[in-house]
């Protein structure tokens, strides 16, 4: 039901009215095609990502009888990007897993990271987040709350401390303490580019040293509602320090949630997480299933 509310502008613009395209007719014309390109291209799914499915549409026209039986028909064109995706990195056979959190300041990390840690702390797990993210006193706050509030240690160092020392640290408290899953929190500052991506990849080597194999997630979050820009955002990450997963915010914020499946088509990285709201439940696993159900 989040998911759905979540997603209903962008479901405005996929959907309505799309029964009145099919008002007198049996079949899928020109007409339709040309309002449905419009539709996924409004919603932010790429102009290539869209003329693939429109393609595939169209080379199925003659077989979509009424309004019910396009929906389904893209919906499962939709899903066949998903399928496509790599499966998201296992969870770490010996404790701690450490999750590298990384991305640009606004997009909703420190909240995601508050939403991680609840939800790993209510499945019982022992928790850790290392607020590596140094720079700003104010996110360093915010996390110790969420920590507070989900039962999870903290490791801090005071404001600008090294982070890569604070990630040791909190790596180090982990394996002492019988953490099961560790969260690092990284600088998202993009005014100095090149040194936030050295800082943060100082940060990996950094949990590798003290912890072969780790970090064993580097998880991206990206604010859809910034479109395009978390797709050029994701490419940076993903050249400097290898994403492995990506979580996508504030998809309740914006009727281009058509965002997600342009990421997906064209990053070939596993979607994790999306935030359909600010409460602690709507950071949900991304279902691919559920989502384009959600869509149309
Ligand atoms: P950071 O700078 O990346 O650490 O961003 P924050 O975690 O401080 O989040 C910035 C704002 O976005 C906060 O007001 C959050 O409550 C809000 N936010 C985060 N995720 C979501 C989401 O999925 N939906 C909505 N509506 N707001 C979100």
């Amino acid at each position: 039901a989040r998911l759905k509310s979540g997603l209903s502008k962008t479901r405005q613009i996929l959907t309505t009215d799309i029964d009145e395209l099919f008002l007198g007719k049996k079949l899928v014309d020109d007409e339709m095609l040309e309002d449905l390109e419009e539709r996924l291209i409004t919603s932010d799914m790429g102009v290539q990502t869209t003329l693939a499915i429109m393609e595939k549409i169209s080379a199925r026209r003659s077989r979509i009888a009424g309004a019910a039986a396009l929906k389904t028909a893209l919906k499962e064109e939709i899903l066949a990007y998903f399928e496509a995706l790599p499966e998201p990195v296992p969870e770490a056979a010996a404790r701690p897993h450490v999750v590298m959190v990384v991305g640009v300041n606004g997009v909703g990390k420190t909240t995601t990271i508050g939403k991680l840690a609840a939800h790993e702390a209510r499945k019982g797990k022992k928790v850790l987040i290392a607020a590596a993210d140094t720079f700003r006193a104010a996110a360093i706050e915010q996390i110790a709350i969420w920590a507070e509030r989900a039962g999870a240690d903290i490791v801090r160092h005071k404001d600008n401390a090294d982070p890569a020392a604070v990630a040791y640290d909190g790596i180090d408290a982990a394996i002492s303490r019988g953490t099961d899953i560790v969260f690092v929190d990284t600088a998202g500052r993009l005014h100095t580019k090149v040194n936030l991506m050295e800082e943060i990849k100082k940060i990996q080597r950094t949990v590798a040293k003290r912890l072969p194999g780790g970090p064993h997630e580097v998880l991206l979050v990206l604010d859809a509602t910034t479109g395009q820009n978390a797709l050029s955002q994701a490419k940076m990450f993903n050249e400097a320090l290898g994403v492995t997963g990506l979580a996508l915010t504030k998809l309740d914020g914006t009727a281009r949630g058509g965002i997600v499946v342009s990421i997906c088509s064209s990053l070939n990285i596993p979607l994790k997480y999306i935030g359909v709201g600010e409460s602690v439940d709507d950071l949900q696993e991304f279902d691919a299933q559920q989502f384009v159900e959600a869509l149309f």
